[in-house]
């Protein structure tokens, strides 16, 4: 099966844009693009992508999709007061819950020009089902790309942690799971749809002893590392005062930096810490919108860059960034350095080249995905660049990233389709969105069954 998208503007982030060419797919793979006229394929589906700017597909490299389900509370909270105050309320979660919520998330995600989406679940409550199935189920079903990280916390505030003991599990049942989730999940092929990482939480949730085994289960079984790092001062704190050191020099002395780790975050980094992630080709997931909510900080992206040190893009979960469209981060990554830093700290091509292939690199997944190369998969998006209103802005990759997104003409992954026209293809959109909206209620009304404040709050009873 031949499809070619012709008369589009690309901007394949390798190499030189294409004022107005064509892209060729095979299967699941580019192999043609250039300028001017389409070859003649007999039998290809041709799609007109006049008034349309081709880019390589989006990669989140940081969510928490059962999130979803969580949204709008402790608004006004830092992280800290966030974490406690809503870490009771995902105890009450259960694979109904998880499935509503990652099918809205990742229906949303798709809906901004993302075909490859990490996730980060760390909560496992006893007896509530299968999470991590339920999120793949639903990562099955929209047709994204999908790197689940079986998340983990073993440092209940018991053991000096933050989160209450209830959401915490034991080290052994932490690495017997999260060995399980890769032998039945993991597929290392190059066009995989579903990718395994090894994900202890943060240092203030997770123990020295699973951070270290959870590296060498991950080395063991050839997939990648994740972890949340450096995100407040909070946390520069509590490393200080129960490890003697700070973040990255704890991950350091814990074998966690190296080209197999991506970090969530990174925001307070010195300048000897940003030489050591360039050293080591320690990868970062940047969530401007989330730091921005939590009022975290400005992660030093540029600086980063700079450096040579990979950077990628993610939402973070929704429950700090509220229905927060991937491509947007995009304008929010590069608004947060240049209030820093002034008008050349980080341009358009930059921005979107962090959220396709810095976000590959972060995943592994460089020689897969993230640019329009033949050879490379075919996760491709059309943003209707030249729409009526869009069309006002001189240069199409300036409309896709100084301003609000243009709206998703269409969105492949793999050469198939998930979004067209604006809408979800593979679930019906307004089913997907009602399942975020009955998770939320479900949520949050066993949470209440459990006289949880947090979630009482909001609904006034
Ligand atoms: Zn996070």
């Amino acid at each position: 099966m031949t499809l070619i998208i012709e008369n589009v503007h690309i901007a394949p982030v390798s190499g030189p844009e294409i004022p107005s060419g064509f892209l060729r797919i095979d299967g699941d793979t580019i192999t043609e693009l250039g300028p001017g006229q389409a070859p003649d394929v007999p039998g290809a589906e041709r799609v007109d992508g006049a008034g349309c700017l081709a880019t390589p597909g989006l990669v989140n490299t940081h969510h928490h999709l059962y999130q979803w389900a969580s949204q709008g509370l402790a608004q006004d909270a830092t992280l800290f007061e966030w974490l406690v105050a809503l870490y009771e309320v995902w105890a009450a979660m259960d694979a109904e819950v998880v499935e509503g919520a990652a099918t809205a998330a990742l229906g949303w995600l798709a809906l901004s020009g993302c075909t490859t989406s990490s996730d980060h679940h760390y909560i496992f409550p006893k007896g509530r089902g299968d999470l991590l199935a339920a999120e793949i189920t639903a990562a099955r079903a929209i047709g994204l790309r999908f790197h689940p990280a079986r998340g983990s916390m073993d440092r209940g505030r018991s053991q000096g942690g933050l989160p209450p003991d209830v959401v915490v599990e034991e080290l052994d049942d932490i690495l017997a799971a999260t060995a399980e989730a890769v032998d039945t999940y993991h597929d290392p092929s190059r066009s995989s749809m579903l990718r395994v990482a090894v994900a202890p939480c943060s240092p203030f949730s997770a123990s020295g002893a699973l951070m270290t085994e959870s590296a060498a289960l991950a080395r063991d079984k050839g997939v990648r590392l994740h972890t949340h790092l450096a995100e407040t001062l909070d946390e520069d704190e509590h490393c200080l005062e129960q490890f003697g050191l700070r973040p990255v020099d704890y991950m350091e002395k814990l074998g966690w930096l190296g080209p197999d780790v991506w970090l969530a975050h990174a925001v307070h980094l010195s300048d000897t810490d940003i030489a050591k992630l360039a050293a080591t080709r320690t990868g970062t997931a940047h969530c401007p919108s989330s730091n921005g909510r939590l009022g975290a900080g400005v992660a030093r992206v540029s600086e980063m860059l700079r450096q040579g040190a990979n950077v990628g893009l993610g939402v973070d979960g929704s429950a700090s960034s509220e229905l927060t469209p991937l491509a947007g981060e995009m304008r929010q990554a590069l608004l947060f350095q240049r209030a820093r830093h002034g008008p050349q700290a980080l341009t358009a091509r930059q921005a979107l080249e962090l959220a396709t292939l810095g976000g590959a690199r972060n995943l592994g997944r460089q020689d897969e995905l993230g640019t329009l190369e033949p050879g490379k998969l075919a996760d491709v998006v059309l943003w209707r660049a030249g729409g009526p209103f869009h069309a006002a802005v001189a240069d199409p990759v300036c409309a896709l990233v100084l301003g609000a997104p243009p709206p998703v003409e269409l969105v492949l992954v793999g050469g198939r389709t998930v979004v067209a026209g604006g809408e979800l293809r593979t679930v019906a959109q307004d089913a997907a969105g009602r399942a975020g909206a009955d998770a939320h209620r479900r949520l949050l009304r066993l949470a209440r069954e459990r006289g949880v404040t947090a979630a009482r709050q909001v609904h006034g009873d």
